[in-house]
């Protein structure tokens, strides 16, 4: 058969079709299957990660939002040390329950002897002004140097008496370690995250300026093995997603170690069958968190635990540029990973609101 040739008024917009670029490029995908949009979670739950700086101002309206997505309890990892995080305590303390302060680590004086000490009794003064845990965010391994411009590993001993000192308190640790793999790899057609480097440049991570993703992660574990006593919640799946086998050898390795789902929902949306055996297998050590508050966006958290929708979105298409499938998680597996969990890990939660 002979193609007709193209009609000369059409040339333009196949060619700008054709040079379109791959940020503008968003397909509408033509599939009809079954939708359950989920709005609200099947439980009240407990969301491990999230972070809200002051907030008296828009705390009625915040807690309305947390209702009405039956989100019951509001981790704030964000809660400082000393005089402020008292006051983040304070603040939110106006909606008993509703509410859990973790402290941050005052890194001033790093340098100096008793730092260590220091550091340790920061935490305790914290702990009693009602602090919950501790957070330590990703600049901890990443950024941090000391005065001699040398950068502080996320094992150094210097910090071995606080992290003792949350394991004597039975308060955990939610940390922070690097970022996906992908984000240290070269810039290039391979890259399963170039979309996200295109449009966040600044999230490169190349050798010679940042240390490598391995040694970060061979750090982060070190300090687990280290520290038995103390339990810690590894944010973001320990950036091991999108390899839950390895997740798994460490969990079965390190049994005071946890962790939670914040921003890599898209990790296991598109591995559900894995994944959902995965769940099973570690149900007792994975928890609900989020990270950005976004309340619209929980939908989709929600859908992908709770059904088993297929090829939907999800929010965050430059950290994964495929759609997701949904794990219909069994009952007790999702209770426990919405709630369970968490009042297990996290001491002086209250109970109240949640189902037996
Ligand atoms: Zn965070």
């Amino acid at each position: 058969m002979r193609l007709r040739p193209t009609p000369l008024l059409l040339l333009p917009l196949i060619a700008g079709a054709q040079t379109m670029s791959i940020e503008e490029y968003e397909p509408t995908s033509t599939l009809v299957v079954p939708e359950h949009k989920v709005e609200r979670a099947r439980y009240p739950f407990i969301d491990v990660h999230n972070h809200q700086r002051g907030g008296a101002e828009r705390l009625d309206q915040l807690v309305a939002d947390m209702d009405r997505i039956n989100l019951r309890i509001m981790v704030n990892l964000s809660g400082g040390y000393g005089e402020r995080l008292k006051e983040t305590v304070l603040t939110f303390s106006r909606y008993p329950g509703r509410f859990a302060v973790f402290a941050n680590i005052d890194f001033s004086g790093l340098d100096e002897p008793g730092y260590s000490e220091k550091a340790a009794r920061q935490l305790e003064q914290d702990v009693a002004s009602g602090a919950k845990g501790l957070k330590i965010f990703k600049n901890f391994g990443m950024n941090l140097t000391d005065r001699a411009g040398k950068r502080v590993p996320v094992d150094d001993p210097r910090f071995d008496l606080l992290f003792e000192t949350c394991g004597r308190l039975g308060i955990p640790v939610l940390i922070h370690t690097a970022e996906p793999k992908a984000l240290f790899d070269p810039m290039d057609k391979n890259n399963e995250r170039w979309l996200e480097l295109k449009l966040h440049p600044g999230r490169a991570r190349p050798p010679g300026q940042y240390p490598s993703w391995q040694a970060l992660m061979d750090e982060q574990h070190n300090l687990f093995a280290k520290h038995p006593n103390t339990k810690f919640i590894n944010a973001h799946l320990g950036w091991l997603g999108n390899n839950l086998a390895e997740l798994g050898r460490l969990l079965d390795r390190l049994p005071n170690v946890y962790t939670e789902v914040a921003a890599v929902i898209e990790e296991l949306g598109r591995q559900p069958r894995f994944a959902r055996e995965w769940f099973i297998r570690y149900q007792d050590r994975v928890m609900f968190g989020k990270d950005t508050w976004r309340p619209a966006e929980y939908a989709t958290y929600f859908r992908l635990f709770e059904t088993a929708d297929e090829y939907f979105e999800h929010d965050r298409k430059y950290h994964g540029i495929w759609r997701i499938y949904g794990l219909d998680l069994p009952e007790e597996v999702l209770r426990k990973f919405y709630y369970k969990n968490a009042l297990r890990v996290i001491p002086g939660l209250s109970r109240s609101g949640f189902p037996e």
